[in-house]
This record gives C-alpha cells, sequence and structure tokens, in this order.
C-alpha cells in the first residue's frame, strides 16, 4: 500500500501500554486516571487504546473533540476540560461532566440540563498559584454552595491544574491544601465529592515521592500517556514508550551547498535576521515539511542529521553525515508542541502503525471498535 506523505505514524499498542503502566502506579495510590486526548484532536482509536489501558474517563478541551468521541460511542465518561457559555448547550448535550470555575457559566449549564431533561455533572476547579483557571481557595465554599443551588447541576468533585501557565510545580504543600480545601467543603456543605483531581503530567514526580496522597483520587494525563515523560523536567518515565509517534517527510532536494548565504542579508520569512556558522560546502537535503505542517521546533532529527532551519513548506537539513537521495524519508520524533500541531495539520496524514510485523492500520472516520479487540 502506498503511504502518503507528510505523514504521522502512531502506535496504538504503545499508547496502550503506556496506559495500563500509568494506571497500575497510579492506581496503587488510589489515584485513577482521565485520558487526555486534545493533543491528538480527541481521535477515538487513541482513545480506546486509553481505555484498553485502564483509564476510566477521556477528557479534552474542546467541545468539537468530545463530540467526535461521543458520535464514535467511546465507551468512557467523557469530560470536557474548559467550559465556555457559549457552548453550554452542546456541552450538556455531549459531556458527562465539565471542568468550570465561572457561576455565570454553571448556570448556563443547568438551564440547558433541564431543557435536555438532565443532570450536568462538575467539577470545580480551584487556584493553587498557577494562575491559570479556579475559584480563588477563600471564595471556594461559598461557590461550590451557590453551585449545589442550581437545580439540574451535580458538584461531582474538585480539581486543580498547575505547571501549565505559572509553571508551578506540583508539591507537598500544594498538594496538601487541595486535600484541606476538599475536607473544609465536605465538611460545611455535607457533601461527598467523588472526584478530587488533583492535576495532570506534571504530578508525576510528586506521586512518585512518597508523600501522602491526601484526599486526591484522580489526575488528568496526557503527554505521559501519548509520550511516556513527565512533565515538570521532561524527563522519561521508566518503562514506557516514548517514540508513540513518529512523523515522517520526504526527500525533495539533495545537494551540495554552502554553509553561508551569499548576497546582502535581510529578514528571512518570518521576520528574523539569520546567523550562519560557515562549515564549507555541506551535504544537504530539504524535505517537503514546514511550519504550516508542524511547529518545526517541536520536531526531533536523528543525531547525525541536524535541522538547520526551516520556512512554511520546506525544512532545510545538514545531511553530512546522513547521506539522502530524492524521494527518501526521513523520521522524526516529536515534543508535545510538535505533536500538537502535526496532528491538527491537514497535510499531515494520520496512520496507525502496528509494530512486529509493521503492517499499516488506515484511519477509521467512524471506528468500528474492531480495531483493539
Ligand atoms: C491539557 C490538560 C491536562 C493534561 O495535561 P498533560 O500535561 O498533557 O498531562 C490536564 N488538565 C487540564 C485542565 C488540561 O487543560
Amino acid at each position: 500500500m502506498k503511504l502518503c506523505l507528510p505523514r504521522i505514524e502512531i502506535s496504538l499498542s504503545k499508547i496502550q501500554e503506556n496506559a495500563r503502566i500509568l494506571c497500575e502506579f497510579y492506581g496503587s495510590k488510589g489515584i485513577s486516571l482521565m485520558g487526555v486526548s486534545k493533543a491528538v484532536l480527541g481521535e477515538p482509536a487513541i482513545a480506546r487504546a486509553m481505555i484498553a489501558g485502564g483509564v476510566k474517563f477521556i477528557a479534552d478541551s474542546r467541545i468539537e473533540n468530545i463530540q467526535r468521541m461521543r458520535r464514535a460511542d467511546i465507551p468512557a465518561q467523557l469530560v470536557l476540560l474548559r467550559t465556555a457559555p457559549s457552548q453550554a448547550e452542546a456541552v450538556v448535550e455531549s459531556a458527562d461532566i465539565s471542568l468550570n470555575t465561572e457561576l455565570k457559566t454553571l448556570e448556563t449549564l443547568s438551564f440547558h440540563a433541564k431543557a435536555q431533561g438532565k443532570i450536568h455533572r462538575v467539577i470545580i476547579m480551584v487556584e493553587l498559584g498557577d494562575l491559570r483557571e479556579g475559584v480563588l481557595p477563600c471564595d471556594l465554599v461559598a461557590f461550590v454552595r451557590q453551585t449545589l443551588m442550581l437545580s439540574h447541576i451535580q458538584v461531582t468533585g474538585i480539581g486543580c491544574n498547575l505547571a501549565c501557565y505559572g509553571g508551578v510545580k506540583p508539591n507537598k504543600r500544594n498538594m496538601r491544601l487541595l486535600s484541606e480545601l476538599v475536607n473544609i467543603v465536605q465538611n460545611e456543605l455535607g457533601i461527598a465529592l467523588a472526584v478530587v483531581s488533583g492535576g495532570n503530567s506534571a504530578s508525576y514526580e510528586w506521586a512518585n515521592s512518597g508523600q501522602t496522597i491526601g484526599e486526591i483520587n484522580n489526575l488528568r494525563i496526557g503527554e505521559s500517556i501519548l509520550l511516556g515523560c513527565e512533565t515538570v523536567s521532561r524527563q522519561a518515565i521508566l518503562g514506557l514508550h516514548t517514540n508513540t509517534f513518529q512523523l515522517i517527510a520526504e526527500v525533495i532536494e539533495s545537494k551540495q551547498k554552502a554553509s553561508l548565504p551569499h548576497g546582502e542579508i535581510c529578514q528571512d520569512a518570518f521576520g528574523d535576521i539569520p546567523k550562519f556558522k560557515d562549515r564549507g560546502i555541506r551535504e544537504r537535503a530539504i524535505v517537503a515539511l514546514g511550519r504550516q505542517d508542524v511547529l518545526t521546533a517541536g520536531l526531533k532529527s536523528e543525531r547525525r542529521l541536524e535541522i538547520l532551519g526551516s520556512s512554511s513548506d520546506h525544512i532545510i537539513l545538514d545531511s553530512e553525515n546522513y547521506p539522502l537521495k530524492i524521494g527518501d524519508e526521513v523520521n522524526f520524533g516529536l515534543d508535545y508542541g510538535g505533536l500538537l500541531s502535526a496532528m491538527t495539520s491537514p497535510f499531515v496524514s494520520k496512520e496507525f502503525v502496528e509494530d512486529e510485523p509493521r503492517q499499516i492500520v488506515r484511519t477509521n472516520p467512524t471506528p468500528t471498535g474492531a480495531e483493539l479487540n
């Protein structure tokens, strides 16, 4: 079968195995996982691989991705990570649970839940220092009390998010504060919170450090499952696959050229003034992949192949130590930004590969579920 270029090759068995190992590790500490699918646009086959690995929920920040998974009959609770009031009707329709921080949005959700004859479940996010979403701790009890007055909303849990905007690390102090807040809310309001969702892939070190876990019983994990690393220092997690995704592009030019451009230097295509080192005449290759396809800074090339630069549609490689000819395929690893951008590009085809022997399974827009059985 002829494969498209550029393409991203996805190993579902590696994703499943990463999910399984993480579910076992966190499960041994009483922590369930939500598999976060936003970097893969809610791709149903990947959600199924996460579920086969043991995650209990699939979470995504985009309602379009949640709707896609709902249409594909994904057999897990679907959680929306970011709730906008203008989407409230669709949220109630497609998501089982949503994360919230604003009363006005909760009122709108309750209104639509009533209209649809549903009770919509919510997790209230609390701000613990990272300064992205969250109700301030001092306002939390009053906020939950007001939420409890909404007729068609059920408060399922409390959560927090760290290490995203402010780069604040989950640690003993902020995690203990979250547990204390949970206890205060439960005691003052006489409710039981089923889910205490303490963080994301940045929580690994905290969970692995032997700290008391307190009331935390859930994490929302994307990057660790997809790319096999934690996100405080981007270390690989022992035993996990870090090569679940490969981006593959085609060589369209291969020539010896000077390493120093000649002529008067002005701005490049993106308004930067480039600098070069003179290394004499070198073997250079161009691949048909560019910034319209992928965040090129998020690409990892094989050590002997150096990425020199990129424009919208071309990546220039120093191939002096890695001979390439026209039509050859070049493999790149991806970091989170690279993965997110490549999965979002309409120019990059998405292919599922099975590892041994190498077999290609085509993307099925409406998966039947058969591919995992
Ligand atoms: C994206 C996101 C996550 C997952 O983050 P990872 O670093 O990929 O584990 C968790 N929670 C929220 C609210 C998010 O937006």
